[in-house]
């Protein structure tokens, strides 16, 4: 789910239990575009909505089910309170290199789960190689284990891309390539376009 700050500019992603304990301590509205317009909703709003969606169009929606109600999740929260700019840097962890590469081994280029990846130092850390987006990439067990402790260019294997920090999460990349993430697009491309350069 995606986060707004006070100015409509989407700020990060955050799991649908976080986004709902803030919408349920009033810090921030539900965001939803009907028919090209934004219309904005309380908990409560949002809670009437969703028994209208549940019956009408109940498969557009992801749903969290309680003992007394049911309610969509929201696909983007706005923070009322909340005006600071979006956060530049990307984290460096395993969920976001993963979603980088799209999980993609960059040796083989063949595409694996999580469980069948791991985190390759391209210069290995035995020869100095440093954590950094340039230096790690996702590589499936085999390779890793061919590759050994050595570099590409050692073990005779290419990267077939160059590894870099990606310019926003690649999380919030992954999620827009599904057609139900699609109202996410324009608050990135604003962010993108107004965010103060230093
Ligand atoms: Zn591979």
């Amino acid at each position: 789910m995606l986060i707004l700050n006070r100015n409509y500019m989407a700020i990060r992603v955050t799991s649908a239990r976080r986004a709902f304990s803030l919408l349920y301590r009033d810090l921030a509205e539900v965001i939803h575009i009907e028919d090209g317009q934004y219309l904005a909703y309380d908990f409560d709003t949002w809670r009437e909505v969703s028994e209208l969606k549940e019956r009408f169009e109940p498969h557009e929606h992801d749903w969290v089910r309680t003992v007394r109600f049911n309610v969509a999740v929201p696909r983007i929260i706005r923070l009322t309170l909340y005006d600071r700019l979006p956060r530049k840097d990307v984290k460096l962890n395993r969920r976001n290199i993963f979603a980088r590469d799209e999980n993609h081994c960059q040796y083989c280029g063949k595409k694996f789960t999580t469980s069948e990846l791991s985190i390759d130092h391209v210069v290995p850390r035995s020869q100095n190689g440093k954590t950094t987006w340039e230096n790690v990439v996702c590589c499936c067990l085999a390779c890793n284990v061919r590759k050994g402790g050595r570099t590409p260019v050692q073990a005779g294997m290419a990267l077939i891309t160059k590894p870099g920090k990606p310019r926003r999460s690649p999380m919030i990349n992954l999620q827009l390539s599904s057609h139900r993430y699609r109202s996410w697009k324009q608050f990135l491309d604003h962010a993108y376009w107004s965010v103060e350069l230093k």
